[in-house]
């Protein structure tokens, strides 16, 4: 089969043909149609960070594909199916390649309503917009509450964010480097986009209050800044470190205004968390993200990631072969 490979830590890896996965107890076999490339997907590609946790390693954090065998009988042969996380591409092989062998309780049946294409690009960025939804909501947050602030909204996550979060009705002011993309950021529902440039600057403990809740894919100066201009009781979903994995911030805005900040992870998010994820991305919904899909064959999967870590690609990029 073809697979995207690398065999050790020192040589950068690329396509190559290798001999058929072969399930291990109470594997699925599934033929990859679809995979997409997350931030963390880009850091391996291009060996920017040490993501692979073990070699040989095929990346690839989400995957779209049929079902050929079940074990355990949940899912017919022919069932489209999604998988993402679960250390695909970090510490066990991911969806860069034709087959691929996962647990099968790892396999989400794909709504007959939609598209491998659209479960693929939704994957893990998708996941990980509507697990922050989720936590700012469990925490109490409505849309009556006031604007939501959501950075890195031209990336993956911050459009499915932008759009998911203006679907429940969230008038949503997103955060971009990138002023060219006014008019796609309105398209997918946020109400202003707001310049990144003052989020960039050194935070002040506290800032005007500005916004009731948050989302952050960029962590570092943008996150301190987002958590000094929260309204008193405002709720964060920190998410990502586009910017930084560091967080120059101070405990003012949580002892002076009760700010709550909430921690996502999609990767060993566990099922019943991922299914109500997944219940967000209705047939009306997924319809409004067709302008976030860049539509590429696996084969260019080495440029885009630079592309995707230059900042040059805006939305999500999906892959077919
Ligand atoms: P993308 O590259 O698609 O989007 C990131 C966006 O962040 C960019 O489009 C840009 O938006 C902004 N950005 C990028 N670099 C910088 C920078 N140096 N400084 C400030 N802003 C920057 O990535 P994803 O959406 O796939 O992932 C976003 C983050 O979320 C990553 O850090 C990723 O690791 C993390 N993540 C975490 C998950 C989890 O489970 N916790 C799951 C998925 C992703 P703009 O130009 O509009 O400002």
């Amino acid at each position: 089969m073809r697979a995207w490979v690398q065999n050790d830590k020192e040589t950068r890896g690329g396509w190559a043909e290798i001999d058929e996965v072969v399930p291990g107890d109470g594997e699925a076999l599934i033929r990859v149609t679809h995979s997409a490339i997350n931030y963390k997907d880009g850091l391996a590609l291009t060996g920017t960070s040490p993501i692979f946790r073990s070699f040989p390693m095929v990346p690839g954090i989400d995957v779209a594909g049929v079902v050929e065998h079940d074990p355990s009988g949940r899912m017919a042969p022919g069932t489209d199916v999604v998988i993402t996380g679960h250390g695909m591409g970090e510490t066990r092989w991911g969806g860069y390649a034709e087959k691929l062998a996962v647990p099968a309780d790892w396999l989400i049946a794909i709504p007959s309503s939609m598209s491998n294409e659209h479960a693929a690009a939704i994957g893990t960025a998708g996941l990980t917009a509507a697990l922050c939804l989720d936590a700012l909501e469990d925490h109490g947050v409505r849309p009556d509450g006031g604007p939501m602030v959501i950075t890195g909204a031209s990336g993956g996550v911050g459009g499915y964010a932008v759009a998911l979060a203006a679907t429940a009705g969230f008038d949503v002011k997103a955060v971009s480097g990138r002023s060219s993309e006014k008019d796609y950021l309105m398209g997918l529902g946020a109400s202003e986009v707001v310049d990144r440039a003052p989020f960039e600057e050194k935070p002040r403990p506290l800032g005007k209050e500005q916004w009731a809740s948050a989302i952050d894919v960029a962590g570092g100066e943008i996150l301190a800044n987002v958590i000094s201009g929260m309204q008193y009781g405002g709720a964060v979903a920190a998410c990502g470190l586009a910017q930084s994995m560091n967080l120059p911030t101070s405990v003012a805005p949580f002892i002076l205004r009760a700010v709550a900040l909430l921690g996502v992870d999609s990767v060993y998010a566990p099922p019943e968390k991922r299914a109500r994820a997944w219940g967000r991305f209705t047939p009306e919904v997924v319809k409004r993200f067709d302008p976030m899909l860049v539509r590429e064959k696996f084969d260019a999967v080495d440029g885009l990631a630079q592309d995707l870590l230059d900042q040059k690609i805006r939305g999500r990029v999906v892959l077919s072969w």
